[in-house]
């Protein structure tokens, strides 16, 4: 992690004042450290927020208001937000762990950048990290990247879970600089890759989002939220959707319906809500809408021009085609609701997709990692891990051909150097890496021994 200041400011003007000299904003600082840590993000300046006054829930009329520093748990724990918007309290309870959602803020998650696995490795070419340097998606493992809203300069998605359900609420947000208060669509503020896709959102230098507004909606309003991943304990959507619903008289009246997982920015399917069926009487069954036919020819879904790719899913076994135009962008075309079989280890792994079976043999390595945070290594005690079934070889600092990773000549890593390869039939590589013994151990006290 490279040196930086830290500051701490009590109130809002003096925040402001340092972020317009260049300070970077922290607040739940969960995803912000980490990208530190990873060298990816290097502010000079940290301006603690956490101490300012923006952490106020409060209904306005028939809307609602959401601080900015309000935490993503007290926010989907808030009475009117359970009642009156469960589409939220749901895609926030659906979103990263207990433990991070204590600590992570509504600000924050808004503006969380890609979890595209080039983006967050400094030796790969991203286009969105160093503009220019190239897009390693592109041609690489894409089978989470966006379908909708791409360019050919990136095709990472947004990660957040709120912001899907924020935009199908029609969502506000309300921005304060030294030059005073704006406020935007949350679809607005958020933006596309196009040609710069390192500017990821409207927001000035310096500018600070103090709040989120929910505007009323016709009543009575429904909503939910249905997200599909791969692993159910906590991970980031394959894709999933928000769906707000005006039912009256038992109508829809109105449909606001958004996806996540598949866009660069929060997807409305604006033609979706306009589809005539949408207008049916709920509960009308299945020869209500038979009664109402699809339109002849494919509605075109929200910027589905030449950015738009194909690619499929797989839904309850069934398989959609998702897009109007055949011009893969971004690989080839894989299932994303493989979720079921990852939790019950019956998933392929990525080369395992090669249907022609050109991969054999194929093994996986699997990078162990310290559950201690801070302490000196001085030896890795790998023969448990060796005597797991399926390990063939377990890779240390000690027996590692050098790899060109920067981050292994600045910061003596552990976490990285240690890594196991096994055969995958098993299931060994994760069994074996819950497996306690199986660890490096750290030496936690004395600087007498030795650290490699
Ligand atoms: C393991 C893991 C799993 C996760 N899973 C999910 C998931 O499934 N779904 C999901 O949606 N998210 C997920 N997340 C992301 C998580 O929700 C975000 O890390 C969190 O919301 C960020 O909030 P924060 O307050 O900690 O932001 P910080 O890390 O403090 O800041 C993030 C960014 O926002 C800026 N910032 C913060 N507040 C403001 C403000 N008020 N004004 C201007 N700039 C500001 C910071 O400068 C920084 O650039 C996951 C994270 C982790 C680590
Ligand atoms: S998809 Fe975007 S974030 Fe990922 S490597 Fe390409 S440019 Fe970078």
């Amino acid at each position: 992690m490279n040196p930086f200041a830290y500051t701490k400011p009590t109130d809002t003007r003096a925040a402001l004042a340092t972020g317009a000299r260049g300070g970077r904003y922290i607040a739940g600082g969960t995803t912000l450290v980490d990208l530190m840590r990873e060298t990816v993000e290097r502010p000079g300046t940290l301006v603690d927020i956490s101490g300012l006054p923006l952490q106020e829930i409060r209904a306005t009329g028939d809307g609602l208001r959401i601080g900015a520093l309000a935490r993503m748990a007290d926010v989907a724990a808030h009475a009117r937000v359970r009642s009156a918007y469960p589409v939220i309290s749901q895609a926030l309870e659906l979103s990263a762990s207990a433990q991070l959602r204590n600590m992570a803020t509504i600000g924050g998650n808004l503006l969380q950048r890609t979890r595209c696995t080039y983006f967050r490795d400094v030796t790969a070419p991203c286009n969105k990290r160093q503009r220019g340097s190239g897009c390693a998606a592109l041609e690489g493992y894409n089978r989470s990247h966006a379908i909708f809203g791409t360019s050919q300069a990136c095709v990472a998605t947004h990660p957040s879970d709120l912001a899907v359900a924020l935009a199908a609420l029609d969502a506000t947000v309300h921005l304060l600089s030294g030059d005073g208060e704006r406020s935007l669509p949350l679809t607005e503020f958020l933006l596309r890759p196009g040609d710069t896709p390192d500017r990821e959102h409207d927001l000035r230098p310096g500018e600070l989002i103090t709040a989120v507004e929910i505007p009323p909606h016709p009543q009575p309003v429904r909503s939910g939220y249905l997200k599909v991943r791969d692993r159910q304990s906590y991970e980031f959507a394959l894709t999933s959707a928000a769906v707000v619903l005006n039912i009256s008289g038992g109508v829809i009246r109105d449909a606001r319906v958004a996806a996540g997982g598949v866009g660069t920015v929060p997807w409305r399917l604006t033609a979706v809500e306009r589809r005539p069926s949408l207008g049916a009487a709920v509960g009308a069954g299945r020869r209500g809408r038979r009664g109402r036919r699809p339109p002849a020819t494919p509605q075109r879904l929200q910027g589905g021009t030449a950015q738009t790719h194909r690619r499929t899913s797989t839904a309850h076994g069934g398989r959609h085609a998702m897009t109007q135009q055949a011009r893969p962008a971004a690989g080839t075309p894989l299932s994303r609701v493989d979720g079921r079989l990852k939790v019950t280890g019956q998933a392929a792994y990525a080369a395992e997709h090669d249907a022609h079976g050109a991969v054999r043999g194929v093994v996986h390595g699997v990078i162990v990692t310290s559950t201690v945070g801070k302490g000196r290594i001085t030896g890795i005690d790998t023969r448990d891990a060796a005597a797991q079934r399926g390990v063939l070889k377990v890779i240390t600092h000690q027996n590692a051909p050098k790899l060109p990773y920067r981050s292994f000549r600045g910061v003596p890593d552990p976490a990285r150097g240690s890594a196991c390869a096994s055969s995958r039939t098993t299931g060994s590589a994760s069994s074996a890496s819950r497996s306690r013994s199986w660890w490096p151990r750290p030496w936690r006290s004395p600087s007498t021994r030795r650290a490699w």
